[in-house]
């Protein structure tokens, strides 16, 4: 099936339910207005010529516009590709080289962004570049205008001609670990997964999914948009880009079921100082996913914003982006000791990253996954491609993880990440989730940095509650002696007022760990 003929079925299904609620216009749609309202931008798409494989970027924060698009593009069997608003000049060329977008939805400003200008800044070094509409200006309206004039049974008969493993999509990752790299992905890839990923939330026509993770990151539109159109659930958009009081009262005014967000997010919606003035109760369930949840806030999650049931996902871009899923009923422990089992109809294995040979469940090896979600490759990128999967199908995802005997899966951390201090391995997460226990520290990432005596010495980046009353190293390795082995007890502590991040919310270590080094001398 594609994505098109899914969402047709839902809007057959569930034509009088909300689709998408868009609170910062406080526009909103039924499932039947949304079916007409992404036809009408389709025939927009059409009237201006685009066809079938060509590639159309969007380039926007958050809005009804950017989810009427990515069905639209879907319908029609372009290839929708989704940038990052953070991007600047730099990025945003090579992106729009990269992939050949020849047709451009932008964002007009937000905030200190001014998309307008960075886009007619790029235009001359991207001669592919044939169009670019701004989203709430009049070039929208013109691209709906036009559209009328296109046979309104035009989008499904483009749309009965696609195929299930056409390439539909192309997400960059988040860049965390060097420059971003273009995943191509199918119908089937994500359709499949955002469906699966529902599933195991058990989603229904009666949710409401607030949606404060962007919707340029597999995050926001698969397991986001698409799990909810998928199940006839709405799509509540709390705000355009992260704001945790606006989600907290779009959660409140919209009467969501589920939240989604990486755990900085749920971290910054707990720490508000008027967190308990706000109704959370229609709260059941939500999605926490793309870096590992301390014990800590999970227990407050699960409490205090009556999240009982929610899910942990591991997954990246390149695999559509979940392999491993908690269940509705698992324990505290199994939701964050691990990132769950499997998804239905996909396969994972724990390997040894220099042999290649499965290790014992209990081990420590590089994770693996095949099955319907991997991408299609990373595009016009074979030799990438060939690094990433190998002739078995198997996407070697380069984290570092451990098969429990039950069948769940722990990740101890990226390959890239692990420190290695004289010899012996440091995993960031063990040290971080003990450091998060002590009371003056409110967030801790722990990164290498060079060490003349043993290469690298664990250096813990804190977060103090009390920013004037700082931190020594001292006083961090007297909290941990005993308790943590020597050589993973931190030599320094750095100070920060917070991480540098991706637009995902995803700690950069790479840059934090240059700052730390920096700082240290
Ligand atoms: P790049 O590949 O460009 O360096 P990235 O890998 O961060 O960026 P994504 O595809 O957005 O880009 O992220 C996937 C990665 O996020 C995984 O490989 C894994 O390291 C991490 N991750 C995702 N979910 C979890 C989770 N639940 N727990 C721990 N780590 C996670
Ligand atoms: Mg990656």
């Amino acid at each position: 099936e594609t994505i098109g003929a899914n969402l047709d079925r839902t809007v057959a299904a569930h034509p009088g339910r909300d689709a998408l609620v868009d609170v910062p216009s406080g526009r909103r749609w039924t499932y039947a207005e949304f079916g007409r309202a992404v036809d009408d931008v389709a025939r927009g798409l059409i009237a201006r010529g685009v066809r079938r494989g060509d590639r159309v970027g969007i380039w926007a924060v958050n809005c009804a516009e950017w989810v009427l698009v990515q069905y639209a593009t879907a319908r029609i069997g372009a290839i929708m590709v989704n940038i990052n608003p953070a991007y600047r000049m730099h990025e945003l060329e090579y992106v729009l080289n990269q992939s050949g977008i020849s047709f451009l939805v932008a964002s007009t400003e937000y905030r200190t962004s001014d998309y307008r200008a960075m886009v007619e800044q790029v235009r001359p070094s991207c001669p592919q570049l044939r169009e670019t509409v701004y989203i709430g200006d009049p070039t929208w309206q013109a691209l709906l205008d036009d559209g009328a004039s296109v046979d309104p049974g035009e989008p499904a008969a483009r749309q009965a001609a696609l195929g299930c493993d056409d390439p539909i999509n192309i997400q960059y990752t988040s860049g965390t670990t060097g420059f971003p790299k273009g995943a191509t992905l199918s119908h089937r890839n994500i359709l499949n997964n955002g469906y699966w990923v529902g599933e195991l939330v058990a989603y229904t026509e009666q949710d409401r999914v607030c949606l404060p993770v962007p919707f340029y990151h597999c995050f926001g539109m698969v397991m986001g948009n698409l799990a909810a159109t998928s199940h006839g659930a709405c799509i509540v958009i709390p705000a355009p880009s992260f704001d945790p009081a606006a989600t907290l009262r779009a959660v409140a005014a919209e009467r969501c079921t589920s939240l989604y967000g990486v755990p900085t997010m749920f971290i910054a919606e707990l720490d508000l100082p008027d967190f308990a003035s706000h109704d959370l109760g229609s709260l059941r369930t939500g999605i926490m996913a793309g870096s590992p949840c301390p014990v800590e806030v999970m227990k407050r999650v699960v409490s205090e914003m009556h999240m009982a049931e929610v899910s942990i996902c591991y997954g990246m871009t390149e695999t559509s982006p979940v392999s491993t899923q908690t269940r509705r009923d698992d324990d505290l422990e199994h939701r964050t000791a691990t990132v769950g089992r499997v998804l239905p109809h996909l396969q994972v294995q724990v390997v040894d990253p220099a042999t290649g040979e499965v290790v014992p469940r209990g081990t420590t090896g590089e994770l693996c996954t095949r099955g319907y979600s991997v991408m299609l490759g990373y595009w016009e990128d074979p030799e990438r491609t060939a690094e990433a999967i190998d002739a078995d199908g198997w996407m070697h995802t380069g984290d570092l993880a451990v098969m429990n005997p039950d069948g769940y899966v722990s990740i101890v951390g990226r390959s890239k990440d692990m420190i290695i201090r004289g010899g012996e391995n440091v995993y960031p997460r063990e040290v971080e989730e003990f450091l998060y226990r002590h009371p003056a520290i409110t967030d801790v990432q722990v990164v290498g940095v060079p060490d003349p005596r043993y290469g690298e010495a664990v250096c813990a980046c804190v977060v103090l509650r009390d920013p004037d009353a700082g931190l020594t190293a001292e006083e961090v390795a007297e909290f941990c002696r005993g308790r943590l082995a020597h050589y993973k007890v931190p030599a320094y502590v750095h100070v920060v007022e917070g991480f540098p991040l991706t637009v995902s919310g995803k700690v950069r270590k790479v840059e934090l760990r240059r700052t730390a080094a920096e700082a240290l001398g």
